[in-house]
C-alpha cells in the first residue's frame, strides 16, 4: 500500500495535489487552487475524487470547493477555525486530529500564522506533509492573521517533523525567496548551493517543489532562527528565537 501524490501547476504560481490510496482509491485534493484544473487532471490519470483537503481559508486554496464537490460529490475537510469562512465543510479538523485516506493517514498540524487557523497533513508512514502556505522552499508564508509568536511557534511544529520529511508546499516562490534568503545569511555554503540549484531547475522550467525538510533546515532562514551565524547577521545574538524568526519576516516584507 502506497500513497500516491500527483503535482500539477494551476493559476499562475499554485500548486495543486492529488493524493492517493493506492489500495483503496481514495482521492483527495490537497486544496482547490483551480477547479477547472484539478477535475481535468484528475481525468487525465484516472483518478476519482472523493475528498478535499483545505490547509486554509485563500481563495486561492478554497476558491475552488463548490465547483470540485459540484463535479464529484467530494467531501470536504478544512481546519475548523476556518471553516464559517470556507463553507461547506462536511468535517472540520484541529491540531492533533487524525485523517485517513482510505489506508492512509495523516495527522493535522496546526500552522496557524499565515491565516489564523492554516493547517497542514502529515503523512507520517509516507514521510509526506503538505504544508499549504505556512512552509515555502527557502521561505514562509506572509502573516496576514497572526503574530510572529504563533507562526514561530508553527514552523517549530514542521522543524521538529523527520528531517526526511517531503515538503509539498503551495506556490512555486523559490528563486525569489533564495535572493532574500542570501541576503540575510549570505555566508550559508548550503544556501549558496540551494541557490544555485534552483536557478538551474528555473532556467529549465522545472519545479524546485517539493523540498526535503533537511534541505530547509540547513538554508531556509525562516527555520534558522537558533543559527548563529544568521543571528551575528542580524545583529541578534542574544535574541529569543521568535524575534529572530521576526526580523526575517520584517525584512522579507519590505526586501
Ligand atoms: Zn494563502
Ligand atoms: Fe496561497
Amino acid at each position: 500500500m502506497a500513497l500516491d501524490v500527483f503535482q500539477f501547476s494551476a493559476l499562475s504560481d499554485n500548486y495543486g495535489y492529488l493524493i492517493r490510496c493506492s489500495t483503496t482509491g481514495a482521492c483527495a485534493a490537497i486544496d482547490t487552487p483551480e477547479a477547472g484544473k484539478i477535475l481535468s487532471e484528475a481525468k487525465a490519470i484516472g483518478w476519482d475524487i472523493t475528498e478535499v483537503w483545505n490547509t486554509h481559508h485563500h481563495w486561492d486554496h478554497a476558491g475552488g470547493n463548490d465547483e470540485v464537490r459540484a463535479a464529484t460529490g467530494a467531501q470536504v475537510i478544512a481546519p475548523a477555525a476556518e471553516a464559517d469562512t470556507i463553507g461547506h465543510v462536511d468535517r472540520a479538523v484541529e491540531h492533533g486530529d487524525i485523517v485517513t485516506l482510505g489506508e492512509q493517514t495523516a495527522k493535522v498540524i496546526d500552522v496557524g500564522g499565515h491565516t489564523l487557523g492554516h493547517v497542514a497533513y502529515w503523512f507520517e508512514d509516507a514521510n509526506v506533509a503538505f504544508v499549504g502556505d505556512a512552509l515555502f522552499a527557502l521561505g514562509c508564508g506572509r502573516l496576514f492573521e497572526g503574530t510572529p509568536q504563533q507562526m514561530h511557534a508553527s514552523l517549530s511544529r514542521l522543524k521538529a517533523l523527520p528531517p526526511e520529511t517531503v515538503i509539498y508546499c503551495a506556490h512555486e516562490y523559490t528563486q525569489a525567496n533564495a535572493r532574500f534568503a542570501l541576503s540575510v545569511d549570505p555566508d550559508n555554503a548550503a544556501l549558496q548551493s540551494y541557490a544555485q540549484k534552483v536557478d538551474a531547475k528555473r532556467a529549465k522550467g522545472e519545479p524546485t517543489v517539493p523540498t526535503l525538510l533537511a534541505a530547509e533546515l540547513e538554508a531556509n532562514p525562516f527555520l534558522r532562527w537558533d543559527d548563529p551565524g544568521l543571528r551575528a547577521h542580524l545583529g541578534l545574538k542574544t535574541a529569543q528565537d521568535w524575534e529572530v524568526f521576526a526580523e526575517v519576516r520584517r525584512r522579507k516584507d519590505s526586501f
